[in-house]
């Protein structure tokens, strides 16, 4: 079912409420990555150039103290959106009351209006987070449409997505309408050959993944520490490498099933010990002594990856094949950005997280055809399960098929 979009809404002189997702990194005041708050930008210009009166809410971090408050006021990314569109926001540092209303009685077309961190609602109760009716229905009240376009907590089932979406006309804005077109439509209906690269650190963040992704994908290419407790569920000696002892029975089942599918690591980069500057060589996955780590693949490993992805027509990349963070240890994942980065009659997509950081990090921004900003929210997505923040958005008047890839 196709969900209504931007541009479905008839927004002039309209006080549209606009879920954003500026849950930036902030260090010391400091913003040091803005890309949420540009990836929103799209959205926020074709509402001012279609003259409406836009009104903004987003979380920053989770708020369970009185400090917590004081340290995640969004004034700092109201600045800083002032900043990119060279134009005033007015910030109220308030999630409801009179001087909240009053500003937003107050807008003319193309003013900007962003209200204060929505989970400051969670120190009384959880309000926000846990989509408390009476906030929804007021956030509601404040506006005449609704766009949602944070992904990122399209996951969760909270006042300022859901409980608004269940209460005015919504659409998806243009970052969550991307994010439906590329994670959702492939996870539903991908072009084949369709391979998966998985990585990260541990299995048991991404069973679910693991087990839809087998069944939907010609081949799941396995690497970074979740590799070690397929190995060693197959009865190899891993050393020191991570491991999740009590997942070994669900990781040798998801080998016997997975009829071929699962690709694990041919040979490993082991280190003496988990640091930077950490002595390390090259091995056979076979050949790992009880005192060395996991922390990369191998060049044999990223050549059989090469091989694997050869002529595939989709790749769905989610988790970093080593320890990225350590310079010695970021060649593995350096190569699948370059390997999928000459794709270029290729999807591909990377499923946000620290795979995502890894990539823009690395210089490889530009390379993919899609990064997705949620990391949580598209796990959910690759898992083949619904997402609240997504189903509450209207489905589009003009389509009545169940076909999310329909041209209705
Ligand atoms: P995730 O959030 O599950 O995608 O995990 C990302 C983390 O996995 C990163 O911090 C990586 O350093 C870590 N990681 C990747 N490979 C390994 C490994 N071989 N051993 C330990 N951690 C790893």
């Amino acid at each position: 079912m196709k969900k209504k979009v931007l541009e479905d809404l008839n927004v002039k002189n309209k006080k549209v409420l606009v879920r954003v997702d500026f849950n930036v990194p902030v260090k010391n005041g400091v913003i040091t990555d803005d890309n949420r708050i540009i990836q929103a930008l799209p959205t926020i210009n074709y509402l001012i150039e279609e003259d409406a009166k836009i009104i903004l809410f987003s979380h920053l971090g989770r708020i369970k103290t009185k400090e917590d408050k004081q340290n995640n006021s969004l004034s700092v990314v109201a600045k800083r959106l002032s900043e990119l569109l060279d134009k005033e926001i007015n910030f109220v540092p308030e999630t409801r009351g009179e001087k909240l209303e009053t500003a937003i009685n107050n807008m003319k077309a193309k003013d900007i209006v962003m209200v204060e961190n929505t989970r400051f609602e969670d120190l009384d109760g959880k309000k926000e987070s846990k989509n408390n009716p009476e906030l929804g229905k007021y956030w509601a009240s404040l506006g005449d449409v609704f766009v949602n376009d944070a992904f990122g907590t399209a996951h969760r089932s909270h006042a300022s997505n859901v409980g608004i979406a269940t209460r005015l006309e919504t659409a998806a804005g243009f970052l969550m309408e991307k994010e439906i077109r590329y994670i959702g439509t492939t996870v539903e209906n991908p072009e084949k050959p369709f391979i998966a690269i998985l990585g990260g650190a541990k299995v048991s963040d991404k069973i679910g993944v693991i087990e839809n992704l087998l069944k939907i994908s010609d081949k799941v290419l396995i690497g970074g520490g979740m590799a070690y407790t397929f190995m060693k569920a197959l009865g190899y000696n891993i050393g020191d490498s991570i491991v999740e002892n009590d997942k070994l029975d669900l990781a040798k089942s998801l080998i016997d099933n997975s009829e071929g599918k699962l690709i694990l690591p041919v040979d490993i980069v082991v280190a003496e010990e988990f640091s930077e500057d950490a002595d390390y060589r090259v091995t056979k996955y076979k050949n790992i002594k009880p005192n060395e780590t996991g922390m990369d693949i191998g060049p044999d490993t990223i050549k059989q990856f090469k091989k694997h992805l050869k002529g595939a027509k989709t790749v769905v990349w989610n988790g970093p094949v080593g320890v990225f963070e350590f310079e010695n240890f970021a060649k593995g994942t350096k190569a699948v950005c370059e390997i999928l980065a000459k794709m270029k009659n290729t999807k591909t997509i990377i499923g946000g997280g620290d795979s995502a950081a890894a990539a823009i990090q690395m210089g490889y921004k530009d390379d993919f055809t899609h990064i997705s900003t949620g990391g949580g929210a598209s796990l959910q997505f690759l898992e083949g399960k619904e997402l609240p923040g997504i189903e509450s958005i209207d489905d589009s008047v003009d389509c009545d098929c169940d076909d999310s890839n329909c041209d209705c």
